[in-house]
């Protein structure tokens, strides 16, 4: 099946099998026919097994802005895929061609350009980037209890994949599914090949993002900062979920609505907590200015289905290397993929929409915040 996306880029297909390199060349090929300053990020494992891996950067607006807009995709890297169609529609469609003054709007397209080459949620570190945005060096968290019992579960050989199973669905049936999620989803700073892991030092991401963020806002008042993900909540359902907690999502709500969802202040049933999340990294980054960081979230499938595919691609990393070419690891990793970037033409249209409506809702936020 052909999608074609966009107009003036008559060259760019895209399919339904399309790479993550090929996402990467597109937003090459279409940064250079926009009317914005364009910069390129080589990952250190560009030219390796993955081929050409980078982050793009492109920047429309204002020089001196002091209101900066920064829309991310693919933190998690078998999410690119619905990060940069909501980010080639920007393009494509004129959003960014006529900025208010005083509003700069930074596009980073493939902030973790291996994971999304892998098929991987992680970084090459086997980093989950949205536990990595850590003051490391101070102590870090130690694993829940529940990762602990079940460590052993969760990185079992993959011949033993089914009773390890076995085991897990026992635990998940006692104490509860949210219980169960939280020791897989929680993160920990102890074991660089466990799952969830949040790394022991900032990831060459995280660095690149801070890097780039600082070159383009460091005297800025206002910045706002989204993030696109897939994965979490129903079915072609958007959310932006809020990080923050007191006046700062009060302020994310008065951009979003007020159903922005609070892990951390009323967390709804089956979210948990967790730490380094990009949010406070970003807030971190710029003490001084007023940050309104979001993430926006288009549910998939259940999340018993993506705890399972987490697992076992996890488990097949562990037992043939993250950059193997093992045929269970492939099969795997598309199972990945294939969850948080359903093959669904409705979904697609859904994401492309939430996606406009987020950027709309900032900017709104930031013109009205000029005045
Ligand atoms: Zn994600």
């Amino acid at each position: 099946m052909h999608k074609t996306l966009g107009q003036g880029v008559g060259e760019i297909v895209h399919m339904t099998d399309q790479t993550a390199g090929d996402f990467m060349r597109d937003f090459r090929l279409r940064a250079k026919q926009q009317n914005a300053a364009f910069e390129v990020r080589d990952h250190p494992k560009s030219g390796g097994r993955f081929g050409r891996l980078e982050t793009g950067v492109l920047r429309y607006g204002d020089e001196n802005a002091q209101t900066v807009i920064f829309l991310t995709s693919g933190v998690h890297g078998a999410e690119q895929a619905a990060g940069s169609w909501c980010q080639f529609d920007l393009m494509d469609q004129g959003a960014l061609d006529d900025l208010p003054n005083g509003i700069a709007v930074v596009l980073i397209h493939a902030i973790n350009p291996w994971g999304a080459a892998a098929g991987r949620r992680y970084s090459e570190e086997n980093v989950d980037l949205c536990r990595n945005f850590m003051t490391f060096g101070q102590a870090v968290p130690d694993p829940l209890d529940s990762y602990n019992a079940l460590q052993p579960l969760f990185d079992a050989a993959p011949a033993d994949a089914k009773d390890a199973d076995a085991e897990l669905a026992k635990f998940a049936a006692e104490h509860g599914v949210p219980a169960y999620y939280a020791a897989v989803m929680s993160g920990q700073y102890r074991d660089p090949d466990g799952i969830g892991f949040g790394g022991h030092g900032p990831t060459w991401a995280r660095r690149t993002i801070e890097d780039i963020m600082l070159g383009h806002a460091s005297n800025a008042k206002r910045i706002y900062a989204l993030d696109y993900h897939t994965g979490v909540g129903p079915y072609a359902y958007g959310s932006i979920i809020g990080m923050q907690t007191g006046a700062r999502l009060k302020r994310a709500r008065q951009v979003f609505g007020d159903w922005v969802l609070s892990p951390r202040e009323n967390p709804p049933a089956g979210f948990i907590d967790v730490t380094g999340h990009t949010t406070d990294g970003y807030e971190a980054l710029f003490p001084a200015a007023d940050v309104v960081a979001g993430v926006l979230e288009v549910g998939t499938f259940q999340q018993d289905v993506f705890i399972r595919r987490l697992l076992a691609e996890h488990r097949l990393t562990r037992a043939h290397g993250g950059e193997s070419d093992h045929p269970d690891l492939a099969c795997a990793r598309r199972d990945l993929v294939s969850f948080f970037v359903p093959d669904d033409a409705h979904w697609r249209a859904y994401l492309r929409h939430r996606g406009a409506q987020a950027f709309a809702q900032i900017l709104e936020d930031a013109t009205r915040e000029q005045d």
